[in-house]
């Protein structure tokens, strides 16, 4: 029996563990990288321990390191979250070795569901239905070609050894094959250490639904119903909810019952997850099993009224699973978002950067967050901020309670997904039920408009957040001066000022006393008063219409919230003019810091807009960099395995005269 657990990982994962242990009694230990020194899981612990440099290779994929620190303050268990080393089976049976209990699965199951591949034929022999396709073991690129055709296009290509939707791309003609392989196996190769991949039939306009199961060392299995996650970008989850949207009973049991089965069928013990695929009439694949907590654990826990972190421990304990298949039911509906620093107008390109504003709704939701205010998102791990979890009495109820939530969310800093949310929880289609894993796709119009110049209330919130700053901070530096009171007061006329803003029209100001203005705005003058409290809120009067917003300033920027949605406004000054007129002209240049793939082109090549000119890898992700229009290439200033930072010019191009 253990009393103290180390978690072997970090942000908001490292954090919801440590808030059952502590529930339980345990003494809780953190381990960090030098990245996560001030960390919130490190706060969040009663003790930590430094594991070595920022890059995860260094530090949270150390397990000699990790278990140097578990033998050393003597914690009898360690949880590995998930990503990291919690599919790791060689960690599992270095814990084993150390006498230090692992929470999760024995190493065996670990290796059994390991490889995608492998775990597809031994569910066949379980049983269990599997996506048609090639998960064999010859890799050649003509046999991989052959077994393609075979299956028949459009098929996708998955690491084996994958996850996080790395290595993994969809080939709809057989021309595309080989380069698509390539690219796969590179992936894979970089991410896994592993270039094997499987093909397997591309299904269109399929569901991603998945079983959580629970099993203990006694012989006893259960499954805690289903999550559908099928709202994903790039093959990766945003939104989960549970239960799945039109689910039957029978289809439950059934799919249920494969998943225990899946499990059994390795031996599973502790938290695992079955996820499947399903397709248009109802037919349910096998894709993979998790061998860990899932990210959207925490739906399946608002359903259930269930702590998943306080059962992962009670089994690893030795413990009989608290309740049976007949005790478990389903209470209501429930939503997890997942907030990122990405830029949902830049393909969810992930962002990085300091967390100037960040706040969370404090009631109406669950917030699972890694991160406050004041921490940096960096490039060595995750882009996720937090995840947001609601529940309700039944889908439309909770999925209010989503958009609600989300509106209340201030995230100023990095790039961040909040209104991309707010707006699918809005959109018609969603609100039906209507999801599969091409929604977002489907519907990205709606969900990213194109960039659109601030609309006039915007124009005169930000107006009117920087008069009532400025006049707050005169009255309070001269409060008896009668001349603080009238800003911009001109002798025998109209007194007004002229502010002017980067991306739009200026903004003429009348002052009419009181704290009350004219607003001459691009389309109409409104008469207009204001109040801004210190936090932030601004409430206004627009011709009699009270509007209001949140503001947060930084520098020359005017952020404006009304509600998930938020404006950003430069006010020009000299300088920000001269610095906007050096950033002109197409540079094509590093979205964030990376590693050069490989350079299509040669100094002094023409090429055709939309041509490919370089490979960039990061965050384990490839970017490609294509021409921006016909023109030619002067210079290619990297070279394939180079590094670069984020901004810096990778090819001086020349557009074509048109
Ligand atoms: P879930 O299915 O629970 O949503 P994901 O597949 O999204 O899990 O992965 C959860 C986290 O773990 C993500 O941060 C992902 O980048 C990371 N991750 C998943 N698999 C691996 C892996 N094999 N190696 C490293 N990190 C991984
Ligand atoms: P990962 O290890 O990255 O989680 P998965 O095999 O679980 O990889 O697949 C991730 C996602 O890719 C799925 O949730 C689904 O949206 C999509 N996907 C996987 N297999 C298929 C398929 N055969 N057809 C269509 N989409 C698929
Ligand atoms: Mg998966």
């Amino acid at each position: 029996m253990f009393d103290t657990l180390l978690i072997a990982n970090r942000g908001e994962i490292a954090c919801r563990v440590a808030r059952t242990a502590r529930l339980m009694g345990l003494r809780t230990v953190a381990v960090y990288s030098d990245a996560d020194a001030a960390a919130l899981h490190v706060a969040s612990c009663d003790e930590a321990y430094p594991i070595g440099a920022a890059s995860p290779r260094e530090s949270y994929l150390r397990a000699d390191r990790i278990l140097n620190a578990a033998t050393k303050l003597k914690a009898g268990a360690i949880h590995p979250g998930y990503g990291f080393l919690s599919e790791n089976a060689e960690f599992a049976e270095g814990c084993a070795k150390a006498g230090i209990v692992f929470v999760g699965p024995p190493a065996s199951a670990i290796r059994a569901m390991g490889g995608k591949s492998e775990a597809k034929a031994l569910m066949v022999k379980a049983g269990v239905p599997v996506v048609p396709g090639y998960h064999g073991v010859v890799q050649d690129a003509d046999v991989l070609a052959a077994e393609a055709a075979k299956i028949g296009y459009p098929v996708l290509i998955k690491a084996s050894a994958g996850g996080g939707g790395k290595g993994m791309r969809v080939v709809r003609a057989a021309a595309e094959f080989a380069e698509e392989l390539a690219g796969a196996q590179r992936e894979a190769q970089s991410a896994f250490g592993d270039a094997r991949v499987l093909i397997e039939k591309y299904l269109e306009r399929p569901r991603h639904i998945e079983v959580q199961v629970f099993c203990d060392a006694h012989g006893n299995g259960v499954y805690l119903f289903e999550r559908d996650c099928s709202l994903q970008r790039r093959h990766q989850k945003v939104i989960e909810e549970a239960p799945a949207p039109g689910m039957s009973e029978v289809r439950r049991k059934s799919m249920g019952e494969a998943a225990l089965r899946a499990a059994q069928a390795v031996g599973y013990v502790g938290a695992g997850t079955v996820e499947f695929i399903a397709d248009e009439g109802g037919e349910f694949y096998f894709m993979e099993m998790n061998t860990r907590l899932q990210v959207e654990h925490p739906v399946t826990e608002a359903i259930t009224g269930l702590d998943l972190v306080e059962w992962q421990i009670r089994v690893a304990r030795g413990e009989k699973l608290p309740l049976t298949q007949a005790d478990l039911r389903i209470d209501g509906h429930a939503f997890e978002a997942r907030l990122y620093a990405e830029d949902p107008s830049r393909d969810f390109l992930p962002s990085t950067g300091k967390l100037h504003r960040l706040s969370f709704p404090t009631a109406g939701a669950r917030i699972d967050a890694g991160v406050r205010e004041g921490d940096d998102v960096s490039i060595h791990y995750d882009p996720m901020i937090a995840k947001l979890i609601v529940h309700g009495r039944d889908r439309a109820t909770a999925l209010a309670k989503l958009a609600s939530a989300l509106d209340r969310v201030r995230i100023v800093g990095p790039a961040n997904n909040v209104a991309f949310l707010a707006r699918v929880a809005r959109h018609p289609a969603f609100m039906a039920g209507e999801i599969d894993t091409g929604f977002i796709a489907r519907h990205k119009n709606a969900l990213v408009p194109a960039a659109t110049v601030p609309d006039d209330t915007t124009m005169a919130l930000a107006v009117l957040a920087m008069l009532r700053a400025r006049e707050d901070a005169a009255i309070a530096a001269a409060p008896d001066s009668p001349w603080t009171r009238v800003p911009g007061w001109r002798l025998n006329g109209d007194a007004h000022d002229e502010l002017a803003f980067k991306d739009g029209p200026a903004v003429r100001v009348h002052y009419r006393g009181r704290m009350g203005y004219i607003l001459d705005l691009p389309g109409v003058s409104v008469a207009a008063t204001a109040t801004l409290s210190p936090d932030g809120k601004l409430v206004a009067m627009l011709d009699g219409h009270k509007v209001e917003a949140d503001i947060v300033r930084r520098g020359l920027d005017i952020v404006v919230f009304r509600g998930a949605e938020s404006a950003t406004l430069t006010v020009i000054d000299a300088l920000a003019a001269a610095e906007a007129q050096g950033g002109a002209g197409g540079k094509l240049i590093a979205p964030m810091p990376g590693k050069i793939v490989s350079v299509a082109v040669a100094d002094g090549q023409k090429v055709t807009k939309g041509q490919k000119l370089i490979v960039l890898e990061a965050m384990k992700m490839e970017h490609t960099i294509v021409a921006p229009s016909d023109g030619t290439v002067m210079r290619v200033r990297f070279k394939p395995g180079e590094q670069t930072a984020e901004g810096e010019e990778l090819v001086v191009f020349e557009a074509a005269a048109s």
